[in-house]
C-alpha cells in the first residue's frame, strides 16, 4: 500500500513539473512576442496611405506584411509623423519603422537599417507651366518647399541662396506649390511621379533626372533583436518572387536589382 502511494506521489510530482515546464515555455513565447510594432507615416503615396475606409495601404504596407509572413510574425502598424520616427525608434517605443526612409550615414548613427528594399532618388517638381526651372542651377535663389526631416530638406540646404519653406507632409507642400507660394519642391521622385500620373497632383510636373540615388530601408532601434529576422524576410521575398509581384502591382514595371547594402551610407 505504502509503495503504491509513493508511486502516486511520484507521478503527481512529475506531472506538476511537466505543467510548470509547459507554462514556462508559454510565458517565454509571450514575452518574445511574435507581433512587430511598426511605425509609418501614411501621407506618402503610394508607399503608405490611408484609403477611404481609413485602412492603411501601399507598397511599404504590402511589403512589410509579406516580410512578416515569410518569417512568421504579425505586424501591428502605428501611424507617426515622419519627422518623429527616428527619435521614436531611438526611444525604443516601436520595434521598427517603414515609411520610405532613406538609408543615410546620419540616420545610421542613431538607428539601424535593414538591407535596402527600394531604389529611390530625389527630384525637382514645379508647376506644369513653369519653363525657367530646369535643374539645380536654375533653382538658385528660389523658394523651395521641402518636408521637415527629409532627405529633400537636406538637399535643398545645399542650393545657394535658396529660400527654404518646410512642411509636415507632401500633400501640404504640393498645395503651396500649386498656390504659387513657392517655386519648386524637392522630394522623392517615385512618390511624386506616382501622384502626378494618378491624377492626385494636377498642374505639377517633375523636371530633370534624379538628383540623387537613394535606397529605402526598414529602420529599427540600434542593436534590435528583430533586425536579423527582418533581413531574412527581405531575402526570402526577393528570392521567391513576392517582392517582384508587389513591385509590379504598385509600379507597373519590373523592379531594379537591389544591392545587399546601401552604397555611400
Ligand atoms: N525618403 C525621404 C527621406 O527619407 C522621404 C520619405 C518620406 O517622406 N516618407 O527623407
Amino acid at each position: 500500500m505504502r509503495r503504491i502511494l509513493l508511486k502516486w506521489q511520484q507521478l503527481i510530482l512529475s506531472l506538476g513539473c511537466l505543467i510548470l515546464i509547459v507554462s514556462c515555455q508559454n510565458s517565454y513565447s509571450a514575452t518574445n512576442s511574435s507581433v512587430l510594432t511598426v511605425a509609418t507615416d501614411p501621407t506618402f503615396i503610394p508607399f503608405e496611405i490611408k484609403n477611404a475606409e481609413g485602412n492603411l495601404e501601399g507598397f511599404d504596407i504590402d511589403l512589410m506584411n509579406a516580410i512578416a509572413k515569410a518569417v512568421k510574425l504579425t505586424v501591428k502598424f502605428e501611424s507617426l509623423p515622419f519627422d518623429g520616427m527616428i527619435s521614436t525608434l531611438q526611444a525604443k517605443k516601436v520595434d521598427a519603422a517603414i515609411s520610405g526612409i532613406t538609408i543615410t550615414p546620419e540616420r545610421r548613427q542613431t538607428v539601424d537599417f535593414s538591407r535596402p528594399y527600394f531604389k529611390a532618388g530625389l527630384a525637382i517638381t514645379v508647376r506644369a507651366d513653369n519653363q525657367d526651372i530646369q535643374d539645380i542651377k536654375t533653382l538658385q535663389g528660389r523658394k523651395i518647399a521641402v518636408q521637415i526631416g527629409s532627405t529633400g530638406a537636406d538637399f535643398a540646404k545645399t542650393i545657394p541662396n535658396a529660400e527654404i519653406r518646410t512642411f509636415n507632409s507632401g500633400p501640404d507642400f504640393f498645395q503651396d506649390l500649386l498656390n504659387g507660394n513657392v517655386d519648386a519642391a524637392i522630394s522623392d521622385a517615385f512618390a511624386t511621379i506616382y501622384a502626378i500620373n494618378n491624377g492626385k497632383l494636377k498642374g505639377l510636373k517633375v523636371v530633370t533626372n534624379l538628383l540623387t540615388e537613394e535606397y529605402y530601408g526598414i529602420a529599427t532601434p540600434k542593436n534590435s533583436p528583430h533586425l536579423d529576422v527582418i533581413n531574412q524576410g527581405i531575402a526570402k521575398i526577393l528570392a521567391n518572387g513576392t517582392y517582384k509581384q508587389i513591385y509590379r502591382q504598385w509600379f507597373n514595371t519590373e523592379p531594379p536589382n537591389l544591392p545587399e547594402s546601401a552604397p555611400h551610407s
